[in-house]
């Protein structure tokens, strides 16, 4: 059925987008034996890509508050993807916290998630010794992990070229235009063909701070101003991420105040901190906000990965392989015309 064999006697496969999606799917599919091809139209910087402003987190877990249980499914067999191939990534865990008076909405929390640790304070201390005297108790979620996503794409595609890959940056591709089987994962760029997918902005911020130290990101619960706090080393944190139902990718002045204003309730430090940088991106989201792997012959679009993108892509390029290969089809997250 399939096209342009490579050596190996596998299909070519043309990858449009080079994003976190696009990115597992070559690799997977090169160390397969696929003679892969992967257009992006961003140059290197990947700039243009939703991933370059993502936070990076893998938590399974603590996403299960406010999603399906497909995420957390197809997360935790992500997690022994990132392992396998990146056995540097770091599994530290995540830390959850709320002040005193959030304290209904943190007990919610752990309700909801599982495989967590309750900490008291002497515990949370041990742990993150910067958070000294701020909270009560936490919650630990010692499996969980996380990326730092400027600086694992670079390194996803370089293992896609050293698995024999090809990765074209300024190259505006069109699916119509290539032959044999063409991955489609454009993100928000898929409309087109996609017309139910839309645009979730979430803006962030970087600050650089002396004074705090953090191995592990902590999410503050908050009823109004959920933050997430990740560590980027150099003394530099990621504060994230608003979740607002707009496609324009300024940052507002109200985000901006909200987030740095938690960041303050989290550690008094941070006041001090040098601003480095604001910044937003949309997360691909269909209706349901769950991914879509569709397939249409040797025409397969990879899309909806809203907040969940490293989280997600690794099983969904496993589960797009194990299409190819196999014809397996994963019920929850496969649709075919
Ligand atoms: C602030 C923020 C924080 C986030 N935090 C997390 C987190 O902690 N954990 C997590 O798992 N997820 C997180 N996400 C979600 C995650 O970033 C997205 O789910 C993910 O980036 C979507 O990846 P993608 O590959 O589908 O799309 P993209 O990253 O947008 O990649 C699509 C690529 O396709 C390219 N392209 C488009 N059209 C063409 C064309 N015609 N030809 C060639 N190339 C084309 C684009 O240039 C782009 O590089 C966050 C998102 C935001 C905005």
């Amino acid at each position: 059925m399939y096209q342009n064999k490579s050596r190996s006697g596998e299909s070519a496969v043309s990858i449009i987008g080079a994003g976190i999606a696009g990115a597992w799917h070559a690799l997977l599919f090169a160390q397969a034996g696929h003679a892969v091809t992967v257009h992006e139209r961003s140059d290197a910087s990947m700039t243009e890509s939703t991933s370059h402003w993502a936070g990076g987190m893998l938590a399974p877990w603590c996403e299960a508050e406010a999603s399906e249980p497909v995420i957390s499914r197809l997360g935790v067999r992500s997690l022994d993807l990132w392992r396998q191939h990146f056995p540097h990534t770091p599994f530290n865990g995540s830390l959850v916290v709320a002040h005193g008076r959030d304290r209904a909405d943190f007990e919610r929390f752990a309700r909801l998630t599982s495989n967590h640790r309750r900490l008291d304070a002497q515990a949370l201390r041990e742990l993150e010794p910067s958070l000294e005297g701020r909270f009560r108790e936490g919650l630990f979620y010692p499996d969980e992990g996380h990326v730092e996503p400027r600086r694992v794409l670079p390194e996803l595609h370089a293992a896609i070229s050293r698995a024999g890959g090809k990765i074209e940056f300024n190259s505006d591709a069109e699916a119509g235009d290539l032959d044999g089987i063409v991955i489609d994962c454009r993100g928000i760029a898929a409309r087109d063909t996609q017309p139910d997918i839309r645009g979730v902005k979430g803006e962030m911020i970087v600050i650089e701070s002396s004074e705090v130290e953090l191995s592990r990101p902590v999410r503050l619960i908050h009823p109004r101003f959920p933050l997430y706090v990740i560590p980027r080393g150099d003394g530099r944190f990621m504060l994230g991420a608003t979740s607002i139902e707009s496609e324009d990718t300024g940052v507002s002045v109200r985000s901006a105040l909200e987030l740095l204003g938690a960041a303050y309730t989290v550690h008094p430090a941070f006041a001090e901190a040098r601003i480095v940088e604001f910044g937003s991106g949309l997360r691909p989201a269909f209706p349901d906000n769950l991914p879509r792997i569709s397939i249409e012959q040797e025409r397969i679009t990879v899309n909806g990965l809203y907040r969940h993108g490293f989280l997600l892509a690794p099983a969904l390029a496993e589960l797009t392989l194990g299409f190819i290969a196999r014809g397996v089809i994963d019920n929850e997250v496969m649709r075919c015309a």
